[in-house]
């Protein structure tokens, strides 16, 4: 069992050529009708060990898990722990393990009764209040729920919109996440992609031609607090401005604030621009497992109350008003969400913030001194630099590639020592790849602009 090697991603390629005891494992499991505890054990063991081998060169991603610091099996109480990472070590979720021992379902709206007693209900008002606090909205006018991430998030917000306006065209810039166009197509809705900047953030030009040439249809608009790719920032202000100019009222249109990763970092950071509902938004929405760090999948959003009256239907069989996009929904959700916004608190939360961000410029000059292409966005923690040009470098560090670029996020497990590796590596390597300068290096300019760009035109 030591070498098992069970479902993961990336992390099982450290296994390749044991994909026969792979399948074997998988058809004995198919086979078996209950195992022995212990053996599932040094399973999950295993597992967690390869896990954090893995996160030791994780930079690719904008999620980060803390408890792997130190996990405990449950079943041998046997601690791993890995020494050297000066974040936080106290901080996992060993605390609330009792409640594995629970089914907690919070299905129905989380302001409307609930007959399943077995939730977690408190815990969920208390995290949605927190987020109507953070984005400037009395209690009594908002709405929202502890959603399974982003994407429902979005989800929600754009249904929120699209009835609001049933005739109503989707406007997105083509830096949205992915999540925003199959939602588009899932709805059925028309939607209309807008050009980016180089930043990555609308172009509110393009975005004030397009609606000027659809002005019988009411505007429903997503924004990006944070694109995937670059961390670009869609300027709200400008939008609303914009919406103005071509003679958008009020009453035409709605704008949905994707803010998965950004949205949590913007509120800690001076001068950033502000997500508020005192502003023309319809919708907030941001995940758990980004800057949170929740090791399950979750995110919140918060909508205006008056919106939802229209749309809800009361459900008997749950004793509760049928709003979300899932049934049943997860009551250990909200109380990770809780914990975590408890146990950092708003200075813990602006100390991570502000940790992330620093260590991202670090990131970028050390790139920029040795020659290479990069680029950082302001309030950003996403360092976007030209595409390894081999790809199990990429896979080596995690790293998300698109086109010619690639990115590192700095999130809150990601270390000077291993920026600094990362960095060794990647300059020795690229020298390599480019044949110690006998080659150039690519054109990004289109990508990071042409100010960041080092190619033989640029440089
Ligand atoms: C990650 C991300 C999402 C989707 O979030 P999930 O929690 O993975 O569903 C949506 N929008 C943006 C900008 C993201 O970066």
């Amino acid at each position: 069992m030591e070498e098992a090697c069970i479902p993961s991603t990336h992390a099982s390629k450290q296994c390749s050529g044991k994909e026969e005891k792979q399948r074997d494992i998988i058809e004995d499991m198919k086979l078996a009708s209950g195992e022995p505890e212990p053996i599932l054990a040094s399973v999950i063991n295993h597992y967690a060990q390869t896990l954090i081998q893995h996160n030791i060169r994780n930079l690719g991603r904008n999620y980060y898990v803390i408890s792997y610091l130190c996990l405990i099996s449950l079943h041998n109480k046997l601690h791993i722990c890995i020494a050297g990472y000066p974040i936080n070590q106290n901080f996992n979720y060993d605390a609330l393990l009792p409640l594995l021992h629970f089914h907690l379902n919070n299905a129905g709206d989380p302001f409307f009764g609930n007959s399943l007693s077995l939730s977690s209900i408190p815990f969920e008002v208390f995290v949605l209040d927190w987020f109507a606090n953070l984005w400037d909205i009395e209690k009594t006018k908002y709405w929202g729920y502890v959603t399974t991430g982003g994407t429902e998030g979005n989800l929600h917000g754009l249904l929120v919109g699209r009835e609001q306006f049933p005739d109503g065209i989707l406007y997105t810039s083509q830096d949205s996440h992915y999540s925003i166009f199959k939602i588009a197509r899932m709805y059925r809705m028309k939607c209309v992609k807008v050009n980016s900047l180089v930043s990555g953030e609308i172009d509110c030009v393009h975005l004030k031609t397009l609606l000027l040439a659809h002005k019988h249809n009411p505007a429903i608009i997503n924004l990006n607090i944070g694109t995937t790719m670059k961390g670009g920032i869609d300027n709200l202000d400008l939008v609303i401005e914009v919406l103005k100019e071509c003679d958008f009222t009020r009453d035409r249109f709605y704008i949905h604030c994707d803010g998965a990763l950004s949205g949590m970092m913007l509120p800690f950071q001076n001068g950033a621009p502000k997500i508020s509902f005192k502003k023309s938004i319809g919708s907030v929405t941001i995940s758990g497992h980004k800057f949170l760090g929740c090791p399950i999948p979750c995110g919140v959003v918060i909508t205006r109350l008056k919106y939802i009256k229209k749309l809800s239907r009361n459900v008997e069989y749950i004793a509760s008003r049928d709003i979300t996009i899932t049934g049943s929904r997860s009551g250990h959700s909200p109380i990770f969400l809780w914990y975590a916004l408890k146990v950092k608190g708003l200075i813990g939360l602006q100390n991570e913030v502000h940790k992330c961000i620093m260590l991202a410029h670090y990131l970028k000059n050390r790139l920029r001194d040795a020659g290479i292409a990069a680029m950082l966005n302001d309030f950003s923690n996403i360092v976007v630099f030209e595409r390894p040009l081999d790809d199990d470098f990429a896979l080596r560090w995690s790293l998300a590639c698109k086109g010619n670029i690639a990115h590192v996020v700095v999130m809150q497990h990601v270390t000077i020592e291993m920026l600094d590796s990362f960095a060794r590596e990647y300059i020795q390597k690229r020298s390599i790849w480019l044949k110690g300068g006998e080659i150039q290096p690519p054109c990004i300019a289109n990508d990071i602009g042409a100010e960041n760009c080092v190619c033989s035109l640029h440089k």
